[in-house]
């Protein structure tokens, strides 16, 4: 017995040093390999790692090879046809949705990838990719704008096929028996997509889950970096929607994390950045009950004049001040530089003539200044019973133009995507940013200040408020439960994240007709800059969303996370001191080279 218990101490230090690389002990910098280095693994290793993930290791190469070549071929057709699919996108291990973003990243395939079937798979590929000093990328639904899920030379762990789903009527974290009362739930693994979930939760069961607008976005990556849906203003972030999650950590451990177990891990992974902290395997989401309504809203008011759309950007803060702002709506509006004023926005919780009656004094108010203003065509302002707003089969049926699917033979019918991300689809992005605006703008001696802002924006590029991506205005509820995440604070008092964004279509260098039209795209990015000046103006101290920010934020830390970030570094450090894990701008990212790939000098 005593020499066990002399023996523990022995094994804890034995297991640290074989989890800790010799490198890692170094001060100096260290550069991960890469295929041309003599350090990178050879034939053999790689064939114990396939054989550890049970064969699913796969030597990556573009699926655009056959395009570079030959780009008339039947075979390159194909794939360019496939390129406007999410699906498709989705399930090649070396494309990502966004192609590129100019001057930022351009999408290129890693070395090799596991495509994780269990945590095991997970487990060896960490393990592999620690101790022969690999650059490490995790990719679930490949959505991120700012590339972090790609890196050329890199062992990329695929979690596109975990993707199983249970539901529970009373879940309890591990470790959180007797803590809090049980609660609905569904159990997700972390390759999976919303459009499933949603199916899952919503069409089947008839409940609902906090997960993402864009159905095909991933439901590991959506929850790490906080996470909005079109109801975020009544349900609150995704990420608080989290009651446990299991994550593989960089010294291959498995560990469970909820409020119980591994806490600050779990606060961590709650908006702290995906892809930072390890390779979350299974996430247990809350669900909620479901509300009868989901509804729209869509119309798009042309102004006569410069001084007509500056007084109809004024008109509209005010309705959306007096009307609009509380937990039934969400979504969002556009401001173009055509004075042109388009809505986009969805309720929930308010049938059809609820949802005519919101919006008659403002179409009224419209109506009366024909001079001044036109509506580009009627209105579609209406509701739907909220248990078919993911249902593949009735959303073809009753509103085919919303949905497009998924015509690839045997995909399932389930597989649609919604028509307004089409345009997103595999684009080459010329500049992305985003501004959380505090809800004091909508007070009334604020209202003009922030209508003269965004017309001077306008001047210079589209302007788009996402309401349900910030919480000022939702239930008590909600916001108490985003507290406790790492998102950074200035979403709980914002009443809108402001998005200005403008990008090119799908641009792959070197292939023929695809490669990007740099001197457009830098012009973009010039004036989107300038545009998203004239709100900083109003808002200089405001935070800025790490999915949807600036590839180029010089202060990022403060901008994602604000006051969290100290936090947010304990937390990486405690679990991945060796910096494992890296992504563009996520935590612990200051200490390496823009590419992840060489430690800078210790500062
Ligand atoms: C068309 C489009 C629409 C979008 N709509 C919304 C929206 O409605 N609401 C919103 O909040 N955001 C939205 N986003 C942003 C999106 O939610 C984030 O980029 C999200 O992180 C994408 O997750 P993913 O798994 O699809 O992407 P990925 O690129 O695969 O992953 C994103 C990040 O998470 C990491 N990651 C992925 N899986 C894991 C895992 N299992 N363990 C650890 N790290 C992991 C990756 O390494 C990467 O750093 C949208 C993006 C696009 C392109």
């Amino acid at each position: 017995m005593l020499r066990r218990v002399a023996a523990i101490p022995l094994l804890t230090f034995l297991r640290r040093c074989l989890a800790r690389p010799a490198w890692a002990a170094g001060d100096g910098p260290v550069r991960r390999a890469r295929p041309s280095d003599p350090s990178w693994p050879s034939a053999a290793r790689w064939d114990e790692l396939n054989r550890a993930v049970g064969g699913n290791l796969i030597r990556l190469q573009s699926p655009l090879a056959d395009c570079a070549v030959a780009a008339d071929s039947a075979l390159c057709q194909d794939v360019l046809e496939n390129l406007k699919n999410p699906y498709y996108i989705g399930d090649q291990p070396g494309l990502t949705q966004t192609s590129g973003w100019v001057d930022a990243w351009i999408s290129a395939p890693s070395a090799y990838a596991v495509a994780a079937r269990t945590t095991a798979d997970v487990v060896a590929a960490v393990n592999f990719a620690r101790e022969h000093n690999l650059r490490l990328v995790v990719k679930g639904g490949g959505h991120s704008y700012q590339g972090t899920s790609n890196a050329a030379d890199s062992l990329l762990i695929w979690t596109r096929a975990m993707n199983r789903m249970v539901l529970h009527d009373a879940f309890v974290g591990q470790g959180c028996e007797g803590v809090g009362a049980p609660q609905p739930a569904v159990t997700v693994e972390a390759g999976a997509i919303w459009m499933h979930v949603y199916n899952a939760v919503t069409t089947r069961a008839g409940r609902y889950v906090q997960g993402g607008g864009c159905v095909t976005v991933g439901v590991a990556g959506l929850i790490q970096s906080g996470g909005f849906g079109s109801f975020s203003k009544n349900y609150g972030t995704a990420a608080a929607g989290l009651l446990e999650a299991e994550i593989v950590t960089a010294d291959g451990a498995v560990r469970i994390a909820n409020a119980c177990t591994n806490p600050e891990l779990f606060w961590g992974i709650k908006g702290g950045g995906g892809g930072s902290l390890g390779v979350v395997t299974r996430l247990t989401l809350r669900t909620y009950e479901l509300p009868s309504w989901f509804g729209i809203a869509l119309l798009t008011i042309r102004a006569g004049s410069d001084a007509a759309f500056r007084h109809l950007i004024g008109r509209f803060i005010r309705f959306y001040g007096d009307t609009l702002f509380n937990p039934h709506w969400g979504e969002s509006v556009a401001f173009r530089p055509s004075n042109i004023l388009a809505v986009t926005m969805v309720s929930q919780g308010l049938d059809t003539q609820q949802v005519e009656d919101v919006w008659r004094p403002f179409l009224e108010w419209i109506a009366g200044s024909p001079q001044d203003f036109t509506l580009d065509k009627k209105p579609i302002i209406a509701s739907l019973p909220a248990r078919h707003l993911w249902d593949a089969d009735f959303m073809r049926e009753h509103v085919p133009g919303m949905v497009i699917a998924d015509q690839r033979p045997g995909s399932p019918a389930g597989n649609v995507w919604w028509a307004g991300d089409q345009g997103q689809v595999g684009w080459f992005l010329h500049g992305y940013q985003s501004v959380w605006l505090p809800a004091a703008l909508l007070d009334e001696d604020r209202q003009e200040a922030f209508a003269d802002a965004l017309f001077a924006a306008t001047r210079r590029w589209a302007v788009a408020l996402h309401f349900n991506k910030g919480l000022a205005g939702a239930p008590p509820h909600a916001i108490t439960a985003a507290k406790d995440t790492a998102a950074n604070p200035a979403v709980l008092t914002a009443f809108a994240l402001a998005i200005i964004a403008g990008a090119g279509p799908p641009a792959y260098p070197g292939i023929p007709g695809r490669t990007p039209d740099l001197t457009a795209a830098r012009r973009g990015a010039a004036a989107i800059d300038k545009a998203m000046a004239e709100l900083w103006k109003l808002v200089p101290d405001a935070g800025s969303y790490v999915s949807e920010g600036n590839f180029f934020e010089s202060n990022w830390q403060r901008s994602f996370w604000g006051a969290n970030y100290p936090r947010l570094q304990a937390v990486k450090a405690k679990y991945d001191p060796d910096g494992l894990f890296f992504v563009h701008h996520g935590v612990g990212s200051e200490d390496w080279s823009d590419d992840g790939f060489t430690r800078l000098a210790r500062r």
